[in-house]
């Protein structure tokens, strides 16, 4: 670079230093969006994880395993993993991407997924499998103006290319929000939402399928389903996020 060049953006950085995308107090070393001390806060989930659900397992040590629930009732996928339980500051940063369209967020939660895609999701075949955003309803899109799981789902898998299938997988009714019901209204409310619009997309392919938080598992068990019964072999949930009450 040419001396003066670095020079001057070093002064652009004496007067405008790089703040803290979350906090917005603390000062970050150049090219990171999050100070030490709102990194230190993000609980990262690590083994021993639930080899199927992916929730984090009680005891310490030892490899991942099937925990009681899975065990007395599979869930329809066969694998579902999150990068960071659903506290601040990434459910803050969730929020104002979901509900307040706020793209400046994504370079900060492309910063935490970051070392999850490399660690987890080694054993995507972009030539074979396909990724699926949990999808929204037309008029739902429309007033949010962005599907976060589809913004995500270019994070997770950014050499993604032609695999990630933008609207394979439809939303048929524009359901109440999940957050407002609980247990049986939450699958009585999703029951038969989702359909397949090409079923010969998702035909014989493992799928992973992406979506921002994993609360009950209602949604992405519905999502799933639509995807089986239209010929999909095997289902991976992708989250950023999981809620600590469904561990
Ligand atoms: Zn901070
Ligand atoms: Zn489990």
């Amino acid at each position: 670079m040419i001396p003066w060049r670095k020079w001057g953006r070093g002064c652009v950085e004496l007067i405008f230093p790089f703040r803290c995308s979350f906090c917005q107090i603390a000062f970050t070393r150049k090219g990171q969006a999050i100070c030490a001390d709102c990194l230190s806060r993000i609980h990262y989930l690590q083994s021993p994880l639930c080899s199927c659900c992916g929730r984090e397992l009680p005891d310490s040590s030892g490899a991942d395993h099937l925990c009681g629930s899975c065990l007395r009732q599979p869930p329809v996928y066969s694998r579902a993993r999150a990068v960071v339980r659903y506290e601040a500051p990434v459910s803050h940063l969730l929020h104002r991407l979901k509900y307040a369209a706020d793209t400046r967020t994504l370079p900060v939660l492309a910063a935490v997924i970051e070392p999850f895609v490399f660690a987890s999701l080694h054993d995507f075949q972009p030539e074979s499998d396909r990724i699926v955003p949990v999808p929204l309803f037309p008029a739902r899109l429309k007033k949010r103006g962005l599907n976060q799981s589809l913004l995500l789902a270019r994070i997770f898998f950014p050499e993604a290319g032609e695999s990630l299938l933008v609207d394979a997988l439809i939303r048929t009714r524009n359901t109440p929000p999940q957050t407002t019901l609980d247990g049986a209204d939450r699958r009585k409310n999703l029951r038969a939402a989702f359909a397949v619009r090409y079923p010969e997309a998702v035909c014989g392919r493992r799928i992973f399928l992406v979506d921002d938080v994993l609360t009950t598992g209602t949604t992405v068990a519905e999502c799933s389903k639509a995807l089986l019964a239209a010929g999909a072999v095997e289902i991976c949930i992708v989250t950023v996020a999981r809620v600590a009450e469904y561990q």
